[in-house]
């Protein structure tokens, strides 16, 4: 890892135990994203790693998700797509359900998101069990789109997501 990269994520991440349920330390990166200097630091810093000829669009997955990924989008000069949950695209989804730390929910990503074979670096703020990931990877392709990487602020290491998705690789600025 990058200790700068990771120490920027450890200096505005808060810790909220019992958040949404009892036993689940909820990672709130609010204050990250509310610090302006710190929060562009940590886009150039995904930037630096996926460099901008190695994607062609953005997919964030809802809703911290997009907040990333419109930044990394608008720092590269690329789109952005979003992976929404449940019955809020309005137009024809392709969708998928997956379990949850904290129980059980179900992306869509609109048909025609992506033009085929385009190279779509797909963003989220946390890895927890690779649930979420697994779903938003799985629908992009379904999509037509193809995955250039998947790169989160942070990863739950002891939930180990990063298996579950393998053999797709997963970037995280800070693992705990
Ligand atoms: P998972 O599908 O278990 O990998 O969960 C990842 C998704 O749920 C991401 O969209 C995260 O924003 C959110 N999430 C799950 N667990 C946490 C947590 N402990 N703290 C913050 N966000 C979490």
């Amino acid at each position: 890892q990058n200790a700068r990269a990771s120490e920027l994520v450890a200096s505005r991440v808060l810790d909220v135990p019992d958040f949404p349920k009892p036993g689940i330390v909820f990672k709130d990166l609010m204050p990250l994203f509310a610090d302006g200097p710190v929060f562009r630091q940590v886009i150039d810093e995904i930037v630096a790693y996926h460099g901008p000829e190695s994607f062609d669009v953005v997919a964030g997955v809802e809703a911290r998700g997009f907040v990333v990924a419109a930044a990394i989008a608008y720092a590269t000069g690329k789109g952005v797509v979003p992976v929404r949950k449940a019955g809020k695209l309005p137009r024809k989804t392709h969708s998928a359900s997956y379990e949850l730390e904290y129980g059980e929910a179900t992306l869509e990503v609109h048909e025609d998101a992506f033009v085929a074979g385009q190279r779509v670096l797909v963003v989220d703020d946390v890895l927890a069990t690779g649930g979420t990931a697994g779903a938003a990877l799985e629908l992009v392709e379904r999509a037509g789109g193809t995955i250039a990487g998947f790169t989160v602020l942070m990863e739950l290491g002891f939930l180990d997501g990063r298996q579950r998705l393998a053999p797709r690789t997963v970037h995280a600025l800070l693992t705990v």
